[in-house]
């Protein structure tokens, strides 16, 4: 695809690949963006074109159209020279269960972080069984845990850093243990993005990233993304087009829209979650503050090592009951009580850790998960205050 006037320029650095990754405008007369592409049908001129759809470049909408390639070509430019190809998915759950059954087989262990995103944890309670598989979860935070389990493991789930508790995990060590089975390591870099973490260029063979949260950035859209790298590739193209996936030409329209202001309203959200991060520290009601990025995290040193910057999303742990938590969260009037993230807007979960965790517990307090969004920092003080003025009340 080099010489089809679609920029996707290797030399570019990734901020001018946001902004120009995929686009072709004089295939579209020289309008900027791709249009929405609504297809199912691609119509031949001969019978003969049509026997020889395997080798078009648009065989049938579900497969590939100027919309899916745009986006595409641009997700497998800004995740590094590593990576073979991308194909997109209706969730970002769907990302990692895709990823997993690219490269799961019979008679073998599927491994899972005891942190994992909980739906993917169930598709291992739950689905993994079926393929002859078995999940296993292992501790995020025990090399040894990781090294034991890792033997006749066919695929290694790594999650940096990990759902709602926020523990780095060393990659390294996954990675190489990974390599020495033979297992093949799907990493869910949906915190990060490919802006402050390549996973490919650290080993991994298989990025999935809910695309639902940074890339479209506006909370109005559900898409996921998968790239692999060159030995992997084949497999997850082969069963993302066995399987009939794609998805919606209207939500990967939006996530090319969205990936244009991805980089500055990352910036941003870095800059206001640090903020608040270190004021949530000082306050006596708050016993940690689980955020790698805080240089006395217990994750600081691996973070630093792997990770080019924090996005916005981390954690507390509240000194109080489950009911004070419940009556901070309440009381909060400029956060949204509500699930996923990454949009332009704070938002604010009650962490349920009984039954996401069975490797290692969770003895500590409540847990209180922020997403900290675009709007002006001291605002957001402000609305934590409320919060905590209602848990002492
Ligand atoms: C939200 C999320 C997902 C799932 O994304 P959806 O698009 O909501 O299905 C997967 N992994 C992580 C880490 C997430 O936060």
């Amino acid at each position: 695809m080099a010489d089809d006037g679609r920029k996707n320029r290797t030399n570019w650095r990734t901020d001018t690949q946001l902004a120009h990754a995929g686009l072709d405008p004089m295939s579209f007369h020289g309008f900027v963006n791709p249009p929405v592409v609504r297809a199912s049908t691609v119509l031949h001129k001969t019978v003969e074109s049509m026997l020889a759809r395997g080798e078009h470049r648009y065989p049938y909408g579900l497969m590939n159209t100027p919309t899916i390639e745009a986006l595409t070509t641009a997700l497998t430019s800004i995740e590094g020279k590593e990576t073979a190809g991308t194909v997109l998915v209706p969730s970002g759950l769907a990302s990692v269960t895709i990823g997993i059954m690219a490269a799961v087989r019979p008679q073998t262990k599927v491994l899972f972080p005891d942190n994992v995103y909980f739906p993917s944890r169930r598709f291992g309670d739950e689905v993994v069984s079926m393929f002859g598989a078995e999940a296993v979860y292992y501790d995020p935070l025990s090399n040894d845990d990781i090294r034991a389990k890792m033997k006749g493991a066919s695929v290694a789930v790594v999650e940096a850093p990990g759902s709602l508790t926020f523990e780095m995990p060393d990659i390294a060590v996954i990675v190489a243990a990974a390599e020495e089975e033979g297992a093949v390591t799907v990493f869910d870099n949906t915190w990060a993005t490919p802006l402050l973490y390549r996973p490919l260029e650290h080993g991994i063979d298989i990025a999935a990233y809910a695309g639902t949260k940074y890339f479209g950035g506006h909370s109005d859209l559900m898409i996921g993304s998968i790239s692999a790298n060159a030995a992997t590739w084949p497999r997850l193209d082969r069963l993302h087009r066995v399987l009939g996936l794609q998805a919606g030409t209207e939500e990967i329209w939006l996530t090319l829209r969205g990936l244009k202001t991805m980089s500055v309203r990352l910036a941003r959200h870095q800059q206001s979650a640090f903020k608040i991060a270190e004021w949530l520290k000082e306050r006596p009601e708050v016993a940690r503050v689980l955020c790698p990025g805080l240089p006395d995290d217990p994750g600081h040193s691996l973070w630093k090592r792997d990770f080019s910057g924090m996005s916005g999303l981390f954690a507390i742990v509240l000194k109080g009951s489950l009911e004070e938590a419940k009556r901070f969260i309440n009381a909060l009037e400029l956060f949204g009580i509500g699930a996923s993230w990454g949009g332009f807007e704070s938002l604010v979960i009650l962490a349920e850790l009984e039954q996401s965790r069975s490797v290692r517990p969770w003895t500590e307090g409540p847990v209180i998960r922020l997403h900290i969004g675009l709007e002006d920092p001291a605002d957001i003080i402000e609305d934590l205050e409320r919060g905590f003025a209602a848990m002492a009340a």
